[in-house]
């Protein structure tokens, strides 16, 4: 075989690979199944536990003290619901957790949280006993779920848990706020259902949240006339909680804020608080090449080379979540320097090198991160005029690994 400069580098990197050379620096600390693989070649995503314990405090000084109930749906955001729930478990900030799929509520329990879990949603009626084996807060939101949870107390011994779901004007979900009342009082006469509290949830525009929480708080009062005590009421998602301090009511109701964004880019609210990034997406280099000027990538030749090049490619693409949108701008940190990204496909992205060579198969690269602001929820997001919601994208195949700490 002919020795060519490029055949070498291929060579010495799977070598080094193959001899754990170029394993990660145990920066944190590692249990053997808290890192991945040396040699994987699909992406994964690193949490940091201190991150989300010092987001759940600033959340909580932000709301006046309050506790924090995390919304942990959709995956927590695509970053893994049992392991964010797990964490946030070890939180004295955190009350529970609320979220929309009732398979997951049952998830997170079995994942050993032992906090409260509420389920802001509709069950499957086969999962009924399970959800109030598992300690599960239920919702009820319309005379039908009302009627699908009496049946299931007769099939339970212990009292059912519920909160009321108010639609103050979302429109979504929940009983209409100005028919709530006769309801709420056909529950609470109900022996074998508890009500544990009640919420709603909030629009952006100021007047109408502020109107929103005035229909909910009458709501509140005409029940307690009635001699019924809400002992939990909540309303406020992160924009309400930074906008409006009266949506505070007894917990405040945070999903994006835990995973250290805030709800919009460059909110004012940033110039108060600090939260951290609690997350690291990642992989591996699988490929380096080189471009011959007029070589180009990807199915629509996006890119096309001007100039001899070389390119690197990682193993993740769109159908893992991660934005297509990348390829309009999105940078990605490998070997402490940034690197273009060229093209998008549904499992592989490609990085522009330049015409120096500086990578080799199996270096890491950090598509998302605390490492440097173009990196970052919010830089990324910027780069390619896009959302910092977006990791919610992000595919539950990819393995999550929980560090204690970023260094
Ligand atoms: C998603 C959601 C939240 C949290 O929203 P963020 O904007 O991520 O803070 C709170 N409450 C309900 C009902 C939700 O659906």
């Amino acid at each position: 075989m002919k020795f060519t400069r490029r055949s070498f580098i291929q060579k010495t990197s799977f070598a080094t690979v193959a001899s754990g050379i170029m394993m990660p620096k145990p920066t944190f600390s590692q249990h053997e199944e808290n890192s991945p693989k040396t040699n994987s070649v699909n992406p994964w995503i690193e949490l940091s536990k201190k991150a989300y314990l010092h987001n759940a405090e600033t959340i909580s000084k932000m709301a006046n003290g309050n506790p924090v109930l995390a919304v942990l749906k959709n995956n927590a955001y695509g970053l893994g619901d049992t392991e964010v729930g797990r964490i946030l478990d070890e939180s004295p900030k955190i009350a529970g957790i609320a979220l929309v799929k009732e398979v997951r509520a049952l998830a997170i329990r079995k994942a050993g949280v032992k906090k409260s879990i509420l389920l802001m949603a509709d069950f499957d009626e086969k999962l009924g006993k399970d959800l109030v084996k598992a300690d599960i807060t239920l919702s009820v939101h319309s005379y039908q779920s009302l009627e699908k949870i009496q049946a299931l107390t007769k099939k339970v011994r212990s009292k059912i848990k519920v909160e009321l779901y108010i639609d103050t004007g979302l429109g979504r979900m929940g009983m209409p706020y100005h028919l709530a009342l006769p309801w709420a009082k056909k529950i609470a006469a109900e022996s074998k259902i508890h009500i544990e509290g009640a919420f709603t949830t909030l629009t952006t525009p100021r007047d109408f949240a502020q109107e929103q929480l005035k229909r909910f708080n009458q709501l509140v009062n005409g029940l307690k006339q009635e001699g019924i005590q809400i002992a939990r009421k909540h309303a406020a998602p992160s924009y309400s909680l930074l906008d409006i301090p009266d949506s505070h009511l007894d917990v405040v109701r945070p999903g994006i804020l835990l995973h250290g964004s805030f709800p919009i880019i460059d909110s004012p609210a940033t110039k108060m608080y600090t939260l951290q990034p609690t997350f690291r997406l990642k992989a591996r280099v699988i490929r380096v090449e080189k471009l011959r000027k007029g070589d180009s990538v990807g199915f629509s030749r996006f890119y096309t080379a001007e100039k001899d090049e070389w390119i690197a490619t990682i193993p993740i693409g769109w159908a893992d979540g991660y934005d297509s949108g990348s390829e309009n701008g999105a940078k990605v940190l490998l070997n402490n320097k940034l690197y273009r990204v060229i093209n998008v496909n549904a499992s592989h992205c490609n990085l522009l090198l330049g015409e120096k060579i500086e990578a080799k198969v199996g270096d890491i690269a950090t598509l998302i991160g605390p490492d440097h602001p173009e990196i970052t929820p919010e830089g990324f997001a910027r780069s390619i005029k896009g959302h910092n919601y977006l990791q919610i994208q992000y595919k539950e195949s990819i393995p999550k690994y929980v560090k204690d700490h970023f260094e």
